[in-house]
């Protein structure tokens, strides 16, 4: 069972927001979530950062400053925003029955695991899925947002279909690791939306080397530029490598985004600078 010639990129808009970015990897682990977190934060502090030093595109990015952006974690089986964005209640409804995002950090977040008990396992089979991931787009009060980025479930599956389905996504982003295993999947997600007709992007390179705190000499543990390549025999953009770091993982486990904890770090930047290339 496949989805060419069947599946139609939506045409549905979400009521108030500009634009749905996907973050999607294929494969799980490879940090997905974290780029989808980080990417959202980064984006914010670049236009913020932008706005002190570049005074004379202050009016140009007086709007930018103010980008109201939402995060929706569609990774029912793993989710892993409450921990990441140090959310740990339930929303609150509207009188139209809507969910409330919770908001950390500026940014609007809902995710399947602000509602099932948090060492719970999620053994859902499909339809239970698809009602859940429709609830989570058109039953929940966004707002006015610019942008929502959607932190996809791993895999090319009926959940990610439903997604691309129920959201008119105006890209996606494609993460990888190096390694080839994880590229394998990365492929198989980029053309999945390039099947449906969501433009692709870029690809983000994850834990693309670990530099020694003690000599500095970079070590390439998944490999080298695997998908810098990739994107290029697809003819795909590359937006950028971002290192194996201590403080993003320390981070993911404290709920404080590095972009929040240690701002003026050099992972800090390199997360902002993909941003800006988005
Ligand atoms: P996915 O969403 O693809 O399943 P996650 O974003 O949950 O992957 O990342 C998996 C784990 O790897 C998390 O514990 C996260 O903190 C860690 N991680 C992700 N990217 C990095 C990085 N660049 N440096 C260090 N740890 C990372």
């Amino acid at each position: 069972r496949g989805y060419s010639g069947t599946v139609k990129r939506s045409q549905l808009r979400l009521e108030g927001v500009k634009d749905v970015i996907a973050v999607a990897s294929g494969k799980g682990g490879v940090g997905k979530s974290t780029t989808a977190g980080i990417f959202l934060l980064g984006l914010i502090l670049f236009f913020s950062i932008s706005f002190l030093f570049y005074i004379n595109l202050a009016v140009a990015l007086a709007n930018k400053c103010q980008l109201r952006v939402g995060l929706l974690d569609a990774d029912v089986y793993g989710p892993s925003v409450p921990m990441m964005m140090k959310i740990d209640r339930k929303p609150d409804i509207t009188e139209d029955k809507k969910m409330i995002p919770i908001e950390n950090y500026g940014v609007k977040c809902m995710s399947i695991g602000f509602l099932v008990e948090k060492d719970a396992p999620i053994v859902w089979r499909g339809p239970m899925v698809m009602s859940a991931l429709a609830k989570m787009t058109r039953g929940v009060d966004w707002g006015n947002l610019d942008i929502l980025v959607v932190d996809m479930p791993p895999g090319t599956g009926d959940a990610q279909l439903t997604m691309t389905q129920n959201l008119q996504l105006s890209g996606a982003l494609i993460v990888s690791t190096p390694q080839d295993i994880a590229l394998l999947d990365a492929r198989r997600g980029a053309n999945m939306f390039s099947k449906v007709g969501v433009p692709i992007l870029g690809f983000v390179e994850n834990m693309s080397f670990f530099k020694c705190p003690h000599c500095g000499e970079p070590s390439f543990i998944f490999g080298k530029e695997g998908a810098r390549n990739a994107a290029a025999s697809m003819g795909h953009d590359f937006i950028g490598e971002i290192p194996l770091e201590m403080e993003v993982r320390k981070g993911s486990d404290e709920g404080i985004p590095v972009v929040i904890s240690a701002p003026d770090s050099a992972i800090s930047k390199a997360y902002g600078g993909t941003a800006q290339n988005v």
